[in-house]
């Protein structure tokens, strides 16, 4: 068992604080709490990422102010491990091991793969009418969610947390990959890690996600979606080097400035300047639009070193820091 079962915090950890509360968990943990309806199941994931904390805090805050729920609900608390190591929410996951929400419906050696499959097993069997895995964005942005399918139940679960919903056909061994008819499964991300709105649109959002009996019927007052299809996941290719600066460094293969995640969501007018491409070019990047189609020179061109976008474009997810930029990815974008 890596999952392991755990109860409501006590009045003293209540007030201890969530950092403490953590540090008293075993692990990834699974905490249930039975509804007014309690034929009917929801599961809340989060922090399958160490360094996003803003799910976890929301349901800090349900804690402190909890409710009855419509429905039984479970909260699954992924990679604790990762989110205490070093200062509290800083590490997406340890560096021996791989990245928690590239493990689901995969095989590999480590134990994360088998918490992935823990956290499925429980899944298939409570058979829920909703899945939401909360994140944070590692660059300051709007929030969105993730779903590899657009339908009703995919649109209605998003619009009770945010007001964009995008359509990807990359597969990376995320969790909400094994969505399903029977059982939706989305990732919302909040915003930015350190954005104060991101907090609040996970409180919202839960408290939405808890508390509405019926979340596949159309609420008024909720978010009309933007939908945006096929992203494009943009990377550097391995071994190469990145830097974040507001002119050209020289010896990179790749300089963004270091502000260039305020793009987040925004439309960029054609030939809009990204960044500086070393001797590389544009060969230094890569693309994965999951079709096998988007390629580099397709979305981008080089003028005098600098890396410009050949249509109108939308880039988002774009992250500022280096480590998570190499070890993942640079941004997304959907070109007009
Ligand atoms: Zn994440």
């Amino acid at each position: 068992m890596k999952l392991h079962d755990v109860s409501w915090p006590t009045q003293s950890e209540l007030e201890r604080g969530l950092v403490a509360w953590l540090d008293t968990l075993p692990g990834a943990s699974w905490l249930t709490l039975p509804g007014r309806d309690q034929s009917r199941h929801r599961v809340v994931v989060t922090l399958l990422h160490g360094n996003e904390p803003s799910g976890t805090k929301a349901l800090w805050h349900f804690f402190h102010q909890p409710f009855e729920c419509a429905v039984t609900t479970h909260f699954c608390l992924a990679n604790v491990n990762a989110a205490l190591f070093d200062t509290p929410f800083s590490t997406r996951h340890l560096e021996n091991k791989p990245d928690m929400n590239r493990c689901f419906g995969r095989n590999g050696d480590d134990d994360s793969y088998d918490v992935a499959a823990e956290i499925m097993a429980r899944i298939r069997a409570l058979k829920p009418e909703a899945v939401v895995d909360i994140h944070n964005t590692s660059g300051s942005g709007p929030s969105f969610a993730v779903t590899i399918v657009d339908d009703e139940k995919h649109r209605h679960v998003s619009s009770l947390f945010t007001e964009r919903m995008l359509c990807s056909s990359v597969r990376l061994g995320a969790l909400m990959e094994q969505t399903s008819e029977e059982t939706p499964i989305l990732t919302i991300e909040c915003g930015g890690a350190q954005d104060v709105a991101a907090d609040e649109v996970a409180k919202n959002g839960l408290h939405h996600f808890l508390h509405t009996d019926d979340i596949f019927q159309n609420h008024t007052g909720f978010w009309p979606l933007d939908l945006l299809y096929h992203p494009v996941r943009v990377q550097l290719k391995p071994e190469l080097e990145l830097c974040y600066h507001d002119r050209k460094v020289d010896e990179a293969d790749l300089t963004l400035p270091p502000d260039i995640d305020r793009h987040n969501f925004g439309w960029m007018a054609a030939d809009s300047m990204i960044g500086w491409l070393g001797a590389k070019g544009l060969d230094a990047m890569t693309t994965n639009d999951g079709e096998g189609g988007h390629p580099i020179d397709a979305l981008f061109y080089e003028q005098d070193g600098e890396l410009r976008l050949k249509q109108a474009s939308k880039l988002f997810m774009i992250t500022t820091r280096r480590d998570i930029a190499l070890s993942d990815c640079l941004f997304y974008m959907v070109a007009d």
